[in-house]
């Protein structure tokens, strides 16, 4: 039957009920679509087609672009050419309330090959997307005019990806998100007890716990608001990926090659959105990654009440077949 689940230890709700997925449908799946490389900006030899890189991670070192675009690289770090904010923006409007839409957003192009799916990153090449991640948010969390950095991956058109070339992206605020504020509003008012360490304490003894290794769990969490979400949380408390250390970078390389891996098999490479939240101090950092499957639709929209037609604990028995 169907069940209002609650957050962990937020006042938000989201509805499990599986009774929905038996609806039928007259609508055909979407199509995957896959540019190629001839005309890819992301693609090695067409580096021209976009801004410098401000980080080029190549076997030797990282560089940065100077005249000549380097190239032979493994990872390239470059401002997006459609932001969402820029470092130096016009006035805002003075009607209502407006900031200007000052920031920081740049793409991470996390391999040099067009076709490569991010399951198929070895273990290697996830820890070491996994540095480049903390390096660009060291980069930028110590900045005066940032807030916050949010750190993401969207992988198929269907999570938000407009290019089809595995990158990620990082977006540095001038703000703190009403996401994050909740929650950190939240966790103080629990100091010092943590409920991210709640929840590791409780979920890896549960029946949603997916896999672990001596860094890091992968679970399904209670509360989870859309089919096939997992989380990834650190065993040690500790805020943002600066403070991890090079073995728990490592393992956490380990674990997601074994998450993707699973969700690949179970949802026939579904396309998903990786999200990593973390701040500078007073929070537990979590990895999020949720597949898309379903719609938000006008119930979603008009309620912030998420459906998920697939409990995670029956979400966990069938990743934990596919380790
Ligand atoms: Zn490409
Ligand atoms: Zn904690």
């Amino acid at each position: 039957m169907p069940e209002l689940r609650k957050h962990y230890f937020l006042d938000e709700y989201c509805i499990i009920a599986e009774e929905r997925k038996r609806r039928p449908t007259d609508f055909r799946a979407a199509e995957p679509g896959a540019g190629s490389e001839a005309n890819c900006s992301f693609c090695p030899g067409n580096e021209g087609m976009t801004p410098f890189a401000d980080a080029v991670y190549t076997e030797k070192g990282v560089y940065s672009d100077g005249p000549e675009r380097i190239s032979g690289w493994k990872m390239r770090v470059f401002a997006n050419v459609f932001p969402a904010l820029v470092p130096d923006p016009g006035p805002a409007s003075a009607d209502w309330t407006a900031l200007p839409g000052q920031g920081y957003h740049e793409v991470i192009v996390d391999s040099p090959r067009h076709e490569e799916n991010p399951a198929d990153f070895s273990e290697a090449h996830l820890g070491k997307l996994i540095s480049v991640y903390r390096d660009r948010y060291v980069h930028y969390s110590g900045m005066s005019d940032v807030k916050y950095v949010s750190v993401y991956k969207n992988w198929g058109r269907d999570a938000g990806a407009s290019m089809s070339h595995s990158h990620s992206q990082l977006i540095a605020m001038p703000i703190i998100p009403p996401l994050i504020k909740r929650e950190l509003q939240v966790i103080s008012s629990l100091a010092p007890s943590c409920p991210y360490c709640d929840i590791v304490a409780k979920e890896s003894r549960s029946c949603r716990l997916i896999d672990q290794n001596e860094g890091w769990f992968l679970i399904a969490p209670f509360y989870s608001q859309a089919p096939y979400e997992c989380w990834i949380l650190p065993r040690r408390h500790f805020p943002s990926l600066k403070e991890m250390s090079e073995d728990e970078g490592n393992s956490l390389g380990r674990l997601l090659k074994r998450a993707l891996g699973a969700l690949r098999s179970v949802l026939n490479d579904p396309s998903y959105n990786c999200m990593i939240f973390q701040l500078p101090s007073c929070y537990h950092l979590n990895i999020r990654i949720q597949p898309v499957v379903s719609r938000i639709a006008g119930f979603e929209k008009g309620t912030g009440v998420c459906i998920n037609t697939h409990a995670p604990e029956t979400a966990a028995k069938e990743l934990r077949l596919f380790l």
